[in-house]
């Protein structure tokens, strides 16, 4: 019972949710610039070539995202959102914003949330990050931010490279979003 009620909220609340990215992508686009080519070699044996042809970036302090608003409706759920001036880098989409100039592996990390933007779509992206966010209350614990985070931890051990795409591609196999 408790599971059909979160899928339903999800799918409801994902709907702004969505729209949100679409409009922040869209918005952001014109202040962004390319993957920087210091970057890029590093992440070139992780990524499709293409993921890293289409990402834009944009560095702006404070980030473009709306603090109150946001912060107010997640306690409303009680959820613990992070106030949005402590969250370093978000993804729109292939659009990334973050508050300074990203180390790699902060690229990296975002750079796995393009991946799943590509594979899921941004309504199912939407839905499942909604959802998860219901589900375990808490942001870190999110799936699509558990991926990201566990896939960031193996870049940064200087393990072997891997596709990050035949990743995210096992984890949607699997559910595990
Ligand atoms: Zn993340």
């Amino acid at each position: 019972m408790r599971r059909i009620l979160l899928n339903s909220m999800a799918s409801v609340l994902s709907w702004p949710v969505a729209h949100y990215i679409r409009r922040k992508r869209d918005g952001l686009h014109e202040l962004s610039e390319p993957l920087p080519s210091s970057h890029r070699a590093i992440l070139e044996s992780f990524f499709d070539l293409s993921d890293l042809d289409r990402v834009r970036i944009v560095v702006q302090d404070p980030l473009p995202i709306p603090d109150e608003r946001f912060r107010q409706l997640g306690q409303l759920l009680g959820l613990d959102v992070p106030n949005a001036s402590l969250i370093a880098g978000i993804t729109f989409d292939h659009v990334i914003a973050a508050r300074s100039p990203m180390p790699a592996a902060m690229v990296f990390h975002e750079l796995v949330h393009v991946v799943q933007f590509r594979l899921l779509g941004i309504g199912p992206f939407a839905r499942l990050y909604t959802r998860g966010l219901l589900s375990t209350g808490r942001y870190d614990d999110i799936p699509l931010e558990r991926c990201a985070y566990e896939l960031e931890a193996r870049f940064e051990m200087g393990l072997p490279p891997f596709s990050v795409e035949a990743e995210v591609t096992t984890w949607i196999e699997r559910e595990r979003f």
